[in-house]
């Protein structure tokens, strides 16, 4: 029997980035993947034709000589992308009242015009830019360091994304539009850390990003990556029982009794799902095992997917966030033809589990009559949003399609439909942070419920993980940072 040197669950984006590192080192990597194609919640999927991201909107830091550009050159795919940056002057677009807010591209811009919109915050509003870069700064310390966080580090995360922006400034307007973008972060007031705030909102200010061709244009270069340097992915392969002796890894076995050997095995799935692959006897404490299932997820999302009549309706090159008794968020997908009008236009909305659990013994496709009601009756309230401040939207769509929180956990198996893995609390931070290193010998853990979600907090988990094969200092010398 084959023995590899690393057997990875997972091939979303945590698993791909880490076997694309691992195997360009020299490393023979093995990815089990249970879905039928790579990419998780980058999956796209295909209505009349046309190609529509289910998941990823925008990613950021992707200038030359920041850190998501940096580490996509080392993991040898930014020239793989075809990257559309938004507009400068406006990547974010947040209306709240009556008034519109421009966020726009870099740290300089944003105290500028924010400080021209409120006048009298301006001092705060730098202090706020500047706390934002310093905690961003902190990844890059971290992948240096390859340990936990540091003191600093610590402060961030023991510190509300709420409080933190309110010790800035007393404005209430200004309040809301600087978390006026909390639907990408999965924000709650007393709950999320301000490093969850910063880690996204610094990365998107340094610069902002779309994916033309569609966000698994990154998986895929990834999964290409992975292959050429030799590395194996199966699809269709659960992953069933991570299999240890004597605390210490030795591979695992698949829901179809296939087994494979490897000296380090990486779990990307959620870490309640991993630690239910783990044998009573692998060394992991029961107490463990209660409190890391007990943990609360981030929330669920619903998708509203517009599918645009033809030279209909412009494509915006910014995203919009609508605030209001429901925070809405409206993003466009670059033309597939590169015209200037939109092909497809995505609203989304948080959506708890308990709005969609008495459909949860259901499956994709076969949910009834009811569930339909439900998405079209959701759809319909967030096609009005949409349209109230974006007027012609509405009467420019050709079709519509929808998914709940049920879809996401039946694509991805991500626990109730969460999009963004476990949440994240100041209150708890050193339980809801979860360290990449596990007490059972050469079992790692990566993916968007150990550090931070979304593009930036996953790629950066995924190199804090390498950091333990392959060494902090050898990655960051690689990687230059
Ligand atoms: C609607 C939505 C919009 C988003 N928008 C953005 C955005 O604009 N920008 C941004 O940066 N982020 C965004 N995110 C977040 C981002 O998509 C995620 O943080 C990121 O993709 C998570 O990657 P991952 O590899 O950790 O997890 P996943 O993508 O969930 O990958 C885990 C993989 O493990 C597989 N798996 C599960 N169980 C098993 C098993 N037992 N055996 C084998 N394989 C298994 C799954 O099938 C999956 O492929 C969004 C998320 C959602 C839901």
């Amino acid at each position: 029997m084959t023995k590899y040197d690393v057997i990875i669950t997972g091939a979303g984006l945590a698993g791909l980035e880490c076997a694309a590192v691992l195997s360009s080192e020299g490393q023979k990597v093995l990815i089990l993947e249970q879905g039928a194609v790579s990419g998780g919640f980058f999956q796209p999927f295909k209505r009349r034709g046309v190609k529509i991201d289910s998941s990823v909107h925008y990613a950021g830091s992707l200038d030359k000589g920041q850190l998501l550009h940096t580490a996509f050159s080392y993991m040898g795919v930014i020239d793989d992308l075809e990257l559309v940056r938004l507009n400068p002057g406006s990547f974010d677009v947040i209306f709240t009242g009556d008034e519109t807010y421009n966020l726009p591209i870099g740290h300089e811009n944003f105290v500028k015009v924010l400080s021209e919109r409120f006048p009298e915050e301006s001092g705060g509003i730098r202090a706020y830019s500047d706390e934002l870069k310093r905690t961003g700064s902190l990844s890059i310390q971290t992948i240096r360091s390859g340990g936990g966080f540091s003191p600093e580090g610590i402060d961030s995360i023991s510190s509300g994304a709420t409080d933190t922006i309110e010790r800035f400034t007393s404005n209430p307007v200004l309040r809301k539009v600087l978390s006026g973008n909390s639907i990408i972060y999965g924000g709650v007031k007393d709950i999320t850390p301000f490093y969850v705030h910063a880690i996204s909102t610094n990365s998107y200010i340094e610069s902002s990003y779309r994916f033309y061709g569609g966000a698994d244009s990154l998986t895929n270069a990834l999964e290409k990556r992975v292959l050429e340097n030799g590395g194996e992915i199966l699809f269709s392969s659960s992953v069933k029982t991570i299999l240890t002796e004597s605390g210490e890894v030795r591979g695992v076995e698949t829901e179809n009794g296939e087994k494979f050997l490897s000296k380090w095995v990486i779990s990307t799935v959620h870490p309640a799902h991993t630690l239910e692959m783990l044998e009573i006897d692998s060394g992991i404490k029961n107490s463990y095992r209660e409190r890391v299932s007990a943990l609360r997820n981030s929330c669920g999302l619903f998708c509203l997917y517009l599918l645009m009549k033809p030279g209909s309706f412009p494509y915006r090159n910014e995203n919009y966030h609508i605030l209001g008794d429901k925070n809405v968020m409206v993003s466009f997908q670059p033309p597939a033809d590169k015209s200037e009008y939109a092909d497809v236009v995505t609203v989304i909305c948080q959506m708890d589990f308990a709005e969609v659990e008495r459909w949860s013994s259901t499956t994709t496709g076969r949910r009834g009559e009811e569930y339909s009601e439900f998405k079209e009756s959701v759809s319909e309230e967030l096609l009005e949003i949409a349209e109230s401040r974006l007027p012609g939207l509405k009467g420019s769509v050709l079709a519509k399609y929808s998914a709940t929180p049920l879809t996401f956990r039946d694509y991805v198996r991500t626990p109730q439909g969460s999009a963004y893995g476990i949440m994240k609390n100041f209150n708890m931070p050193l339980s809801t942070f979860i360290p990449v290193k596990t007490r059972v010998k050469n079992l790692l853990l990566s993916g968007q419920s150990i550090n931070v979600h979304g593009v930036m907090g996953v790629t950066v988990t995924s190199l804090l993980t390498c950091c333990e094969i392959i060494g902090p200092q050898y990655l960051s010398e690689k990687m230059k940072i």
